[in-house]
């Protein structure tokens, strides 16, 4: 016996108990080990005109016995010679493979092994290696045979042709491990398919199947079908790699077909998009979006990545290197020559690699849904519906800095057009409504000219519509961003509610459109966003939105400077439960609301007091009054009379009021039922 060289020992240690986290994955590493023989006789064929071989020569089989303990994997391909045996098996860390893949570089191989180390991961499973070997053109054989311990011996041996059987003979199973498991047809066909699913040449197994056996002619009437078993030779793995085959070439149900049984969806994807990248580092992408969101999406427990695959054979499972977060619902495969994988092939050396990759894969998907939203609406707002939120969340959780681009992409219910818009679209629009009111207002200047006295009735239809109104708000709110245009939008738990709310109302009578906004991120992504292209966003139910004209302005001034007294009595009668009390025209038809002033909006004080830790924040509140309402004159009344205890329950009313308009809770109930029946006795 020889024994394996010091260093060697030590490495084959390592490689059994540390390299790698995952035993099946030996099964990978001997099948690769077996298609690169397969190239390499291959491109012996192509180079040396005395081989007669063509690809569809080449196979892998596949066996286990459970009464032995063995899983066999063999090989027609080049085989070994007794040196070979000795040089690659005998030496850890010596890469037959990689000096093959150095002396035909120039050649069309896509060689799997190069660290020497892969043919060693059987040692994880197996006590006893035994590896039967005849080299193509030879007529010897040799078995190489190790306990993976001391050394290895290498004996004459015979096998009918060229190739390679390596014979595991399996450890017995442990209380923590079992190894039985994989002397199971049903195992190795599975791993066949996670990992080596895609090695050009057949992996084929010998596998058990049942069959109806002819009914026979004088079969009783209540004659039962019986079956018989039989084995047959099936292939397991598909081979050719759907990303690598020309996208013409590929019907859409064929990529359906993949995306399903690869990424266990029971519905086809609604769009398929593929990468081919050549350069520093050359790579196959084909990614999916999944017509639905997977339950558990939005769980800690949710994996996003896409498969990473070397040369056709799966490395990782799901990289998550590959996606960003807020695309983590994109599938999909990588797969790459280039890459430089760590020793065990299961991970990467070098990130800089990956994150080369996933800049593009990114771009890639931002033009996919762009292309998406602007060809196919239909399918972009079914797919924004499902993953629209991580999205909005992405640019949350990165305080904006990842708005460019994905605030082009985001979708929003505008309360006027009634339907999905993009905050382009809004802004657009509400430029076409600034070009179209400067028309209108430069045809109503013209009213003022007596001269022109034959167009005031026409000019006075267009000064009261309302988007004349929207033509003054515009012009003023220009002061405050480079466009003139603000983005008003509403946030609460649903659109039907959101539309009925009083500013809502007013602004839109003001002729702006409102986005209805119905996710708990959505003002939180708002506010780290502040502007869309200029154009500042603003809730409408934050402080002053500017909308009021001078003469409004005015007008409330004088009101509010009337009213000094009654205003000071109502933020007393709620000391520190809110900042002030002002008068308000967009209440529409109710008397009081409220509106929050400073970073924190009502909308996120309840979202962030929703959450697990149920933070008691608190936004900073005002009482808005409309001064154009009945219960504003009863209230002034009751000051002008002195009746400050009217005054109070009024206040408290209006305040409570207010509260359950916007949703939020009231902070004593049944004090608020008392004044109620207080008023109605
Ligand atoms: P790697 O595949 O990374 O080179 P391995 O430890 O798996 O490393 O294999 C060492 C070497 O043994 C290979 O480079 C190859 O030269 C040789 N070898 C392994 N398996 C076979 C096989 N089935 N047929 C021919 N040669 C093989």
């Amino acid at each position: 016996m020889k024994k394996f060289k010091t260093e060697s020992k030590r490495l084959l240690d390592l490689m059994i108990n540390s390299i790698y986290t995952n035993q099946e994955i030996f099964l990978r590493e001997l099948i690769s080990n077996a298609s690169d023989a397969c190239d390499k006789l291959y491109l012996a064929s192509l180079t040396d005109k005395k081989v007669k071989l063509v690809r569809s020569n080449f196979a892998i089989m596949l066996a286990y016995d459970k009464d032995s303990r063995t899983v066999t994997v063999s090989d027609n391909g080049i085989g070994m010679s007794k040196d070979d045996l000795d040089k690659n098996l005998g030496t850890i860390a010596h890469s037959g493979s990689l000096e093959f893949k150095e002396e035909n570089a120039a050649d069309p191989v896509d060689i799997i092994g190069q660290f020497g180390v892969g043919f060693y991961s059987g040692f994880m499973v197996a006590h006893k290696v035994k590896v039967v070997s005849r080299a193509f053109g030879s007529d010897e054989a040799w078995a190489w045979e190790s306990d993976g311990i001391d050394g290895y011996s290498i004996s004459e041996a015979a096998r009918e042709n060229h190739g390679t059987d390596v014979i595991l003979t399996l450890k017995n199973d442990t209380d923590e491990e079992s190894y039985s498991k994989f002397l199971s047809e049903y195992e190795l066909k599975h791993l066949v398919k996670k990992y080596s699913n895609y090695v050009r040449y057949p992996v084929k197994m010998e596998v058990s199947k049942s069959r109806a056996l002819p009914k026979p002619d004088d079969a009783p009437d209540d004659y039962k079908t019986q079956y018989e078993d039989y084995t047959e030779t099936d292939t397991l793995n598909s081979m050719t790699p759907i990303w690598k085959r020309k996208k013409p070439d590929v019907t859409e149900e064929e990529y359906n077909e993949f995306y399903k049984s690869d990424f266990h969806d029971y519905a086809a994807p609604v769009a398929t998009f593929s990468l081919n990248a050549e350069g520093a580092i050359s790579y196959d992408a084909l990614m999916f979006i999944p017509s639905h969101a997977p339950f558990d999406l939005y769980s800690k427990d949710y994996q996003k990545g896409l498969a990473l695959y070397s040369s056709n054979v799966m490395i990782m499972e799901k990289c998550p290197d590959l996606l960003s977060d807020h695309f983590n619902f994109v599938r999909g495969v990588v797969d790459s020559a280039d890459l430089n994988l760590n020793i065990s092939r299961e991970t990467l050396q070098q990130n800089s690699q990956l994150r080369a990759i996933a800049k593009r894969i990114e771009k890639k998907i931002v033009s996919e849904l762009t292309s998406m939203r602007d060809n196919d609406r239909e399918t972009y707002e079914g797919v924004f519906e499902c993953f629209g939120r991580g999205l909005k969340y992405g640019i949350y959780t990165s305080y904006g800095s990842l708005k460019d681009p994905l605030a082009e992409l985001l979708l929003y219910y505008s309360a006027k057009q009634k339907k999905m818009i993009t905050l382009r679209e809004y802004l657009e629009a509400a430029k076409n409504n600034v070009e179209k009111n400067t028309d209108a207002s430069s045809a109503s200047q013209t009213k003022d000219d007596p001269a022109n006295s034959a167009t005031n009735d026409a000019a006075d239809d267009v000064t009261t519509a309302p988007d004349s109104v929207a033509d003054d708000a515009e012009t003023k709110s220009a002061e405050d961003s480079n466009t003139g245009i603000t983005i008003y939008y509403a946030a609460g738990s649903n659109e039907e509610m959101l539309a009925k709310m009083p500013m809502v109302r007013s602004v839109l009578a003001k002729g702006h459109d409102v986005l209805l906004c119905t996710q708990d991120v959505d003002d939180f992504c708002m506010s780290v966003m502040q502007d869309f292209d200029g154009a500042v966003l603003k809730n409408v139910a934050g402080g002053d939105l500017g909308l009021e004209t001078e003469e409004e302005k005015e007008q409330f001034a004088n009101i509010a400077k009337d009213n000094e007294q009654l205003l000071e009595a109502m933020k007393e009668a709620l000391g520190d439960t809110i900042s002030k009390v002002v008068l308000s025209s967009r209440l529409a038809d109710i008397p009081a609301g409220i509106s929050a002033e400073g970073p924190i909006s009502l909308e996120m004080e309840k979202v962030l007091n929703a959450g697990p830790e149920g933070k008691d924040m608190r936004a900073s509140r005002v009482l808005e009054l409309n001064p154009e309402h009945a219960v504003f004159t009863k209230l002034t009344e009751a000051q002008d009379q002195g009746d400050l205890e009217k005054v109070r329950l009024f206040t408290n009313i209006l305040y409570n009021q207010a509260l359950l308009v916007e949703g939020l809770p009231i902070d004593d109930p049944v004090a608020f039922a008392e004044s109620i029946g207080e008023l109605m006795s």
